[in-house]
């Protein structure tokens, strides 16, 4: 099957503005064939679509707002369990 229209209900990977994470969404309202309004699988709370962030535009972002903040985002990148070996 190739049909990959969504429709409520759906499963989708979207942005909780709760959680401030990408988490599995459902789709409660579609709007020309683009998620409209989503439920939280975790928190269930009911929010606008938001698009599933990458952690790296999270740091472009964060590079681009302020950029003395650079030992900060170490903090944030070991509180992820990631470690930083970037030299
Ligand atoms: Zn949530």
């Amino acid at each position: 099957m190739s049909n990959t229209k969504l429709s409520a209900g759906d499963a989708i990977e979207a942005r909780c503005t709760k959680c401030r994470t990408n988490r599995k969404h459902f789709i409660i309202a579609i709007s020309n064939e683009v998620p409209d309004k989503v439920q939280c699988d975790i928190c269930e709370h009911q929010h606008k679509f938001k698009p599933a962030v990458t952690p790296k535009t999270l740091e472009s972002k964060a590079a681009a707002k302020k950029e003395e903040t650079r030992h900060k985002k170490t903090i944030v990148i070991a509180k992820n369990g990631k470690p930083c070996t970037r030299v």
